[in-house]
């Protein structure tokens, strides 16, 4: 399977629709497009409404056809794009007709986004934009996704590497030429530039991982004393909130979560075993990973009991830090209880539940507003890269030799190229690609 092969496949949704639409890609597009069509391609970029006929000549549908010549496509090579309408046994049919056309054979998952990296017209993090823009179940992930897509991410790693890549250029040039007098090559106008990058890369990687937890999610974790109403209030937010995925179902001893979206971004809501002096073995466990996801979260709720406030759980309340929304349940059975700055709530009746995705929104936003101008780190992949590129750099500029200088130099221009694929990549290109579908 070489590049020249033709790929062909559905890419829109599989199953009964209005319109499905079968993109084909590769030097024979032209050449199938004529034989499904009975007629050379229309004009690029124009949809023309042409019969689709099978390999006798009998006709399949009538479909609107666009035609895009090679470079300007999706993947750089003539690409077709055939709108039938998408019945199940229509898009087998023209599947089937293309199947049989001399060089066509049917796209592997991802291979359309795969050319389209291979001929320049994506870089990696776009790559890695799209597949989270197809992900996206919220806006703010759709939002973060097609800025990725446009390119955002990995024009600002391009523009740290090609500073870098002039500083190089100058070490370089030193190395050949040394000049005797100076002890430190680096003229003064680029050390600054190399020191203001480095402080720029270290406001980047410490964003607080909010392009991270807009992708993966908010991790918010609900603890409190067994029969406090933990999974009572889960079960409340969910319904109100619509969550995107229901709850998923488990003993009281696991981890259960619901996924919400919060101010256009996904929280996922874990509910924890009981804190308590656990008993059995199992319960202990339970107790144990309570308190692990509870430290690990980005934001917790505290559930008191109405009523037995103010006197509180003590494994609870010293869980409760400014990440911390306290919550005191069971209103309805103390209504005169006074809760002070923290939220009454009664899962059983409803009260206080929109004040208390209120006060979750009000969170949420503030982490995602904490966030800079600049587009943010979306993978562990490019914040390990980033790191190495700025220790890379630290390096250098405390290097005393200068070929110790240039090396580390060309390491930090390195590990920036392998973000967006300019460098090594071949080893990274399966792992990337492995989470796409055929059509894409
Ligand atoms: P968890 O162990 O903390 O998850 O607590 P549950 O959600 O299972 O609730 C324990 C018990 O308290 C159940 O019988 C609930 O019906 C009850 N409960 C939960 N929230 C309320 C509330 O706001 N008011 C009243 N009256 N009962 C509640």
């Amino acid at each position: 399977m070489t590049q020249s092969d033709t790929i062909f496949a559905l890419s829109s949704g599989q199953g009964r629709a209005g319109v499905a639409v079968i993109r084909v890609s590769g030097p024979a597009a032209g050449t199938a497009i004529h034989a499904l069509t009975g007629a050379p391609p229309g004009p690029p970029r124009l949809m023309v409404l042409r019969d689709i006929r099978d390999g006798a000549g009998a006709t399949i549908d009538k479909a609107m056809v666009a035609w895009f010549a090679a470079p300007r496509s999706v993947t750089g090579e003539d690409v077709a794009e055939v709108h039938v309408h998408g019945g199940r046994a229509v898009v087998a049919a023209v599947l089937d007709a293309l199947s049989k056309i001399a060089g066509c054979r049917p796209a592997d998952a991802g291979d359309f986004t795969r050319r389209a990296f291979d001929n320049g017209k994506l870089d990696l993090t776009q790559v890695e934009g799209l597949a989270d823009l197809i992900d996206a179940d919220t806006e703010g992930q759709r939002r973060q996704a097609l800025r990725q897509v446009n390119g955002a991410l990995g024009l600002l790693y391009e523009s740290w590497r090609a500073r870098l890549m002039r500083a190089l250029a100058h070490l370089e040039a030193d190395i050949d030429f040394p000049d005797e007098d100076l002890p430190d090559h680096l003229p003064d106008a680029l050390r600054g530039d190399l020191d203001a990058l480095a402080l720029e890369m270290r406001a980047h990687l410490n964003d607080a991982g909010i392009g991270e937890r807009t992708r993966d999610g908010f991790h918010v974790v609900i603890v409190g004393a067994p029969n406090v109403g933990k999974s009572s209030i889960i079960n409340r937010l969910a319904k109100r909130n619509a969550a995107i995925v229901a709850a998923t179902a488990g003993t009281t001893r696991d981890v259960v979560e619901v996924q919400l979206d919060i101010a256009g971004l996904p929280v996922t809501l874990a509910d924890t075993a009981g804190l308590r002096d656990a008993g059995d073995a199992i319960e202990r466990e339970g107790v144990r990973r309570a308190h692990q996801r509870s430290a690990e979260a980005d934001l917790r709720i505290a559930v008191f009991d109405a009523t037995t406030w103010p006197q509180r759980d003590a494994a609870t309340a010293a869980l409760v830090d400014d990440a911390t929304i306290v919550v005191v349940n069971k209103s309805d059975l103390a209504p005169a209880c006074d809760v002070g700055a923290a939220l009454a709530v009664s899962a059983t009746t409803g009260a206080g539940i929109d004040a208390l995705i209120a006060a979750l929104t009000e969170r949420v936003r503030a982490a995602a507003d904490a966030a800079t101008d600049a587009p943010p780190i979306t993978r562990l992949r490019h914040r390990r890269a980033v790191q190495e590129s700025h220790d890379a750099l630290t390096r250098a500029r405390g290097a005393n030799a200068a070929e110790l200088r240039a090396e580390d130099m060309r390491l930090a221009a390195r590990a920036l190229g392998r973000i967006t694929g300019r460098v090594d990549v071949e080893d990274l290109l399966d792992v990337i690609f492995k989470d796409f579908c055929i059509g894409k």
